[in-house]
Order: C-alpha cells, then structure tokens, then sequence
C-alpha cells in the first residue's frame, strides 16, 4: 500500500518509508473508498521480466494522464517506481503482472488511495501460439467521443471496467475469445483491454489515439520492433472492412504482448506467422 500516493516528497527513505508491504489477501481498503462504491479511480497493468518493468515510463505517464482526465490529483510517480521496486523485488518469480491503482479514496476524506499489487503473470503461450477469435462489438459512441463529450473518459484507463469485462461474456456467448469495438459511426477501435494492430505487406497500422482509446505501449513497442526491421507504421482512422482485408490482426497489450487473430465475425483468417515469432521474441525479452 502506498501512502499519501499524490504526496509531492521526492526524499528516497521518506518515499520508501511510505511503502507499506501487505498481504493482498487481507482487508485494506475501506468499504467507503470512491473505487469500491463507485469504480472512481484510474489503473495501469505492466509487465515485469526478471526484475524489469517492461515500457515502466510510458506506463506512469499514462497513469499522470488518466489522472489529469478524472481531476484526481498527480499521482506521486516517485513513491509508484518505489513501490514497484519493493513489489517486484519481494517476488521470485522470473514473470510477473504489476498493476498500478490510484483511486479518490473515501469522500470527503481528501485524500487518494493507492497501491501496487504484483502477481505471477497466467501462461499465455496458448493463445499466443494458436491465435484468438474476435468478434466486433459496436461501443455506443462516436470515434470523436474524447472530443465532443471528455466527461464521458473514454481514453482514461479508468477503474471501472465492468463493460470492458461484460463484453467478453457476449464473446464468449458468441463462439468467440476476445472483442474489438466498433465506434457507432464505424471505425475500429481497440479490444477491451489491449489495442488492434494490422498488416498490410510490410506496413503496420494502428487506431489513432485521438479516438477516445487508450495509447498502447504494447502496441507501440510492436511499431519500435517494426520501424527497426524494415516495415512502416501509421496510426489513422482505420473501418471494419480492412480488418477483414489485412493480412494480419493482432491484438497488443502489455502482459499478453500480441496475440494473434485467426477468426473474426465467424471468418477464418490467417496471421504473417514469421513476423509474429520474430515481433513477440523481442516483445517478451525487451528492456526497454
Ligand atoms: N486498450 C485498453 C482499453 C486497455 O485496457 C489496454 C490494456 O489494458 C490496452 C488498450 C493496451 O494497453 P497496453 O499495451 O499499454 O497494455
């Protein structure tokens, strides 16, 4: 648990003296804190590879912005890499997911909540090696939605993913593993928890991030990859039909890495099964 988690302290001990270490399995959190009674609170999942927490800057800075989305205060980045540090270091094993939590703590009580919980990452290697089947499900809101309407959040990893988990549900009631959203006026978006990447040849697209979605780093370490092997890459508006017609989809997020996609809307498909060894080797063993 870390206390005072939008503290502005930058002395190491003081910081370090404000991780304290706790069995997740205990009680912690207050039956009125804003996360449990109204998911009001913001999230970030990273992965971590023998000690190192992958894409670790880009991480924070993603969480510094759904802050400044939801008007919590900063979060004290400091006290969230010390956090992670004694987390990461407290565990033996060699893969571990690290979530970062910051909510707006109990009303009225002035001050945020937050935490740094790490755990064993699943094996993903099934999914990894065989691909997923996705179906597309329409989000309700424009692609502009960050634009017109930013009280809705849409692009603030926000602690209220109760829609992002029900949507697997009618996946699964739909023959399928996983979901891409479709904005109401048709454009692609990204998956309920990780980002749709497309090939085209030797060309990578991705949804720009203007349209209310989350910025991946996943995805972005995937473009890295690319842009040093000789593909190009773009982010843009992308429509459902070139889902269908691109030569690979893949599915980025930060523990899974890609997985890649074999059925979408009830049609097979293939995946650039080359590029796809190459991109999640260096995926899975990058330190950066
Ligand atoms: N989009 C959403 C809605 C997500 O929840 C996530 C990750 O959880 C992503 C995209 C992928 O982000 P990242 O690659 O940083 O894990």
């Amino acid at each position: 648990m870390l206390d005072d988690p939008t503290q502005t302290g930058t002395d190491a001990s003081a910081l370090a003296a404000s991780v304290r270490r706790a069995d997740p399995s205990d009680p912690q959190i207050s039956v009125l804190d804003l996360a449990v009674t109204r998911g009001d609170g913001i999230f970030e999942t990273l992965d971590a590879i023998d000690g190192f927490g992958q894409a670790l800057e880009p991480h924070l800075a993603r969480l510094s912005n759904s802050a400044r989305l939801l008007d919590l205060p900063a979060p004290c980045l400091d006290l969230y890499r010390e956090g992670i540090r004694q987390g990461i270091a407290a565990s033996t094993h060699p893969r571990l997911s690290v979530k970062l939590v910051l909510t707006r703590g109990i009303e009225g009580a002035g001050r945020c909540t937050g935490w740094v919980f790490v755990d064993p990452e699943p094996d993903f290697t099934e999914a990894r090696t065989h691909g997923l089947k996705v179906v597309t499900l329409d989000r309700g809101y424009r692609h502009d939605v960050a634009q017109t309407s930013p009280w809705l959040l849409q692009g603030a990893k926000t602690l209220s993913y109760a829609v992002n988990k029900s949507v697997y549900r009618e996946a699964e009631r739909r023959g399928a593993d996983d979901v891409i959203f479709i904005s109401s006026d048709g454009f692609v978006l990204e998956g309920p928890t990780s980002t749709a990447v497309l090939q085209f040849g030797r060309h990578l697209v991705t949804p720009s991030t203007d349209q209310g979605i989350l910025a991946g780093t996943a995805q972005a370490a995937f473009f890295e990859y690319a842009d040093a092997n000789g593909l190009t890459t773009e982010y843009r508006t992308v429509t459902p039909d070139e889902l269908h017609a691109a030569d690979s989809v893949w599915l980025a997020s930060s523990v899974r890495q890609i997985v890649p996609i074999v059925e979408i809307d009830g049609v097979a498909r293939g995946f650039d099964a080359e590029l796809h060894t190459a991109a999640l080797d260096y995926l899975v063993t990058r330190r950066s």
